[in-house]
């Protein structure tokens, strides 16, 4: 029986659309109560909740901007007040706000940095407590493959993404005497609103890159999040590489 079913709990930040969304799906399907956390596009966020709750598994919709502590406080909040204790922690929500170093302002650098990299510091130190009191904790931090290889237009994202693996690998050692998982995933280019998105030419462009020839599905990534999380008990402080063999290191 998958440990998700033993009635776990998992907090899945910016899960209104895209990856997050379909990490909700997936471990909603396997059995786990999810608090799903939208910042604007509640109208998707609901459907999800009615969508899981069909399952058969208990979900909450929490409204949170993560880039401000006192928001994710509330969020972790509702999920303790909601279910008593939070096992999973996925730090999903981001935003890019692409832009050569020429031409980027501080808020398109500060906006990103904020919303992809302070909110896994605010989320992770606001769960971790009761974690370590139940000795059991699952983090899956989404980082990128831009923060791996870097990317035009991207130094905001890419330093987020990539500060990202550096708090999964100093927070694993921390944590792994509690019983904790601490894990980044590096998905490539997947087929969201953020890829879909670019520019026809852009996306033709990073196509001819991806060796498997197409971009990924977010329930591709969602099944790699639910293996970490159901079965990596030995697994923490990686980065795990989902990208088509567009990157390999
Ligand atoms: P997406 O389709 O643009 O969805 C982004 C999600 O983040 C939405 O649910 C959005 O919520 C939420 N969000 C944005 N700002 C937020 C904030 N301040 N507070 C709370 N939630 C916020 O993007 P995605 O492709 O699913 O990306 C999800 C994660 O995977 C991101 O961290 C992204 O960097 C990473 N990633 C994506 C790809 C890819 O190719 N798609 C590749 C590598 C990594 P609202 O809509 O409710 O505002």
């Amino acid at each position: 029986m998958s440990c998700l079913k033993d009635g776990k709990v998992a907090i899945v930040t910016g899960s209104s659309r895209g990856l997050g969304a379909a990490v909700v799906r997936e471990l909603a399907a396997h059995g786990c109560n999810v608090a799903i956390n939208y910042f604007q596009s509640k109208d998707a966020a609901e459907a999800l909740h009615k969508e899981v709750s069909a399952n058969g598994v208990s979900a909450i919709v929490v409204p949170a901007d993560v880039k401000r502590l006192e928001e994710c406080k509330r969020l972790v909040d509702a999920a303790m007040e909601e279910f008593g204790h939070v096992d999973i922690l996925v730090n999903n929500a981001g935003v890019n706000r692409d832009r050569t170093l020429r031409r980027m302002t501080a808020e398109e650098w500060e906006e990103v940095i904020a919303t992809d990299l302070n909110s896994v510091y605010y989320c992770t130190s606001l769960v971790v407590p009761q974690m370590i009191e139940r000795n059991w904790g699952r983090v899956i931090n989404m980082a990128s493959i831009v923060g791996q290889m870097g990317n035009v237009g991207q130094s905001n994202y890419a330093a987020a993404k990539a500060g990202m693996v550096g708090f999964t690998r100093a927070a694993a050692q921390e944590l792994a005497r509690y019983n904790i998982t601490v894990n980044a995933l590096c998905p490539g280019f997947i087929e969201t609103d953020m890829v879909l998105n670019l520019t026809e030419e852009v996306k033709q462009a990073l196509l001819a890159r991806i060796p498997i020839g197409r971009f990924g599905r977010p329930e591709e990534v969602a099944r790699l999040c639910r293996f970490l999380v159901a079965e990596g008990e030995y697994i923490t402080g990686a980065q795990l590489n989902i990208n088509g063999g567009m990157y390999l290191q």
